[in-house]
């Protein structure tokens, strides 16, 4: 028996099981290593510092430009790969082993894997958008979207956004390559013809949007993307996840799971609940000028929080 089991190794499981330390954590990852998902990785000032991640910063743009406007915020580029790998380092983590289900059986929970049975006091499911432990309890983001990569040879300086009503695209420059990619409802289809691309490196993940009802299951957690904590308006999910696994390892150690629930609604379900909002009437309003945002913690009137 063992005190956590999260499912997934991705950051938000990651991160939690680095603060569980003295207790029992196992993480059950169905990937044979970390890393590799289809990610932009862009990232705050804040989410470096609070991630220790420094290190791991390939480069740094000041603004985002769009149609007509710019956003002006310090946003940085990560080696989210690399940043995870020095995350897994010492977890316990069972590797090409997938969470099927559970079943709870008094104060005890039994994990089913592909390898055979768990036995835990807490469960989390930290396996991201298309969660095996959400969809058993019934909890789903309101909203999934394609989150679409198509990678380039080439250099380009900057980050530029084109907004749509189903979400938006993007182009950045990278280290030795031209990202382009989307937050959209369609394919990649959608993305060739926008971008005019004829070969690129392909590659996609889900993005929820819009957190389900409940994410506390007495000692069942949701975290991360499979809690849909995501801001809405750009489907970043890296610096949600950290801060709702300071709540996770607060309530698991103190034997509350409303501890959890409670907590990381607190501190960022108004700022997705607007960031819902401002995804809806953004492709509807023209922007023009230089406006300051906070890539965290969007504000009315788009305004910066502390950056
Ligand atoms: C195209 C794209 C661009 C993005 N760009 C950004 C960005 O610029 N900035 C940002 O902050 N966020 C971005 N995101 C979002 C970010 O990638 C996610 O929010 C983040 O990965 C969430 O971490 P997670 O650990 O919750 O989920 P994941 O990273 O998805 O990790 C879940 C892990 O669980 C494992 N798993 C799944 N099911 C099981 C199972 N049944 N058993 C065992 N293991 C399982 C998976 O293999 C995976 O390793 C982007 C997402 C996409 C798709």
């Amino acid at each position: 028996m063992v005190d956590v089991v999260i499912a997934g190794a991705g950051p938000a499981g990651m991160l939690l099981a680095k603060r569980l330390e003295g207790l029992k954590v196992v993480l059950v990852e169905r990937k044979a290593g970390v890393g590799g998902k289809p990610c932009s990785a862009l990232v705050s000032k804040r989410f470096i510092e609070l991630a220790k991640a420094r290190e791991w910063v390939e480069g740094s743009y000041s603004s985002l430009q769009g149609d007509g406007f710019w956003l002006k915020t310090r946003i940085y580029l990560l080696d989210r790969d690399g940043w995870e790998r020095e995350l897994a380092d010492e977890l316990d983590i069972r590797f090409g082993e997938e969470v099927q289900g559970f079943r709870k059986k008094g104060k005890m929970i039994e994990v089913k894997t592909s390898k055979g049975i768990l036995k835990t006091r807490w469960l989390v499911g930290a396996d991201g958008a298309g969660s095996r432990i959400g969809k058993q309890l019934g909890a789903r983001p309101k909203e999934l979207l394609n989150g679409l990569i198509a990678e380039v040879e080439g250099r380009y300086e900057g980050i530029r956004i084109w907004l749509r009503p189903d979400g938006f695209m993007w182009k950045i420059g990278r280290k030795e390559k031209i990202e382009y990619g989307g937050m959209i409802r369609g394919g990649f289809g959608v993305l060739k013809s926008f971008f005019d691309l004829k070969h690129f490196r392909a590659k996609s993940a889900p993005i929820p949007i819009g957190p389900p009802g409940k994410t506390a299951f007495g000692q069942v957690l949701l975290l991360g993307d499979a809690a849909a904590q995501v801001k809405p308006w750009s489907g970043g999910g890296l610096f949600y996840s950290l801060l709702a696994s300071r709540h996770a390892a607060r309530a698991i150690f103190e034997d509350s799971p409303e501890i959890y629930e409670d907590g990381w609604r607190g501190e960022l379900e108004s700022y997705i609940r607007l960031g819902m909002l401002f995804r809806q009437f953004l492709p509807r309003v023209k922007l023009s000028g230089s406006l300051r945002i906070d890539l965290d913690f969007l504000q009315p009137p788009i305004s910066a929080r502390n950056e």
